[in-house]
């Protein structure tokens, strides 16, 4: 099953693409963590792609269809995978059809943006491993350390208020045109947000099993 998770920046894409993997045994690929990875090991992409993601602005779409084109051909993704946070264009939307890829299913996780705003104060961040949490919603068995791998939980530089109020309206300029995109090709499935991560899962599991 080729999946994509649609949704502005907070809207749980990855704690949802983390309860799929489990089920459906297949990888998430998450544009955000591969680019933040690439940052911090200081490589030639993530030099390229610090300064537009520090400005909560979308990294040019050929860099992502690189990286994407790269990771969708590793054996991993040879029975399925979920893309979190990517596509984020229509060009990048338009790449992955000119790949030969199929997409199955496409959810949107639709959020009010206040709520958005709200929640993203809250998220922390594995600076090892990329694994997300909640300071309420979903906490660490410690505090400030990684159920995963153990390493310490940060805030996101591009986690700022005003950073990502700046996500958000890149989100809906750039981004949200891929609903139209998907629904036209018959595969788009609206999740609306629930007041717990259980629910939203709950509908995330029905939507794909229908
Ligand atoms: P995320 O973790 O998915 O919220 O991504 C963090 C940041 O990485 C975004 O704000 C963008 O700057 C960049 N990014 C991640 N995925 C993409 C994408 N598909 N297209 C453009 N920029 C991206």
């Amino acid at each position: 099953m080729n999946l994509i998770l649609l949704g502005a920046p907070g809207a749980g894409k990855g704690t949802q693409a983390e309860f799929i993997c489990e089920k459906f045994k297949i990888p998430a690929v998450s544009t955000g963590n591969i680019l933040r990875a690439a940052v911090k090991d200081g490589t030639e992409m993530g030099l390229k792609a610090k300064s537009f993601m520090d400005a909560g602005a979308l990294v040019p779409d050929e860099v992502i269809i690189g990286i994407l084109k790269d990771r969708l051909a590793e054996p991993d993704c040879a029975n399925g995978f979920i893309l979190d946070g990517v596509p984020r264009t229509i060009a990048q939307a338009e790449a992955i059809e000119r790949m030969g890829i199929r997409i199955d299913k496409v959810l949107e996780l639709s959020v009010p943006d206040e709520v958005i705003e709200q929640r993203m104060s809250g998220r922390r961040v594995c600076e090892k491993c990329g694994a997300t949490y909640h300071i309420q919603s979903k906490r660490s068995k410690v505090e400030g350390v990684c159920d995963a791998c153990g390493g310490k939980l940060m805030i996101r530089k591009d986690d700022e208020p005003a950073t990502v109020r700046d996500r958000l309206a890149a989100y809906h300029a750039q981004t949200e045109p891929l609903v139209e995109f998907y629904k036209e090709r018959g595969v788009l499935t609206v999740i609306e947000s629930q007041p717990t991560i259980e629910a939203n899962t709950r509908l995330v599991m029905a939507a794909l099993e229908a």
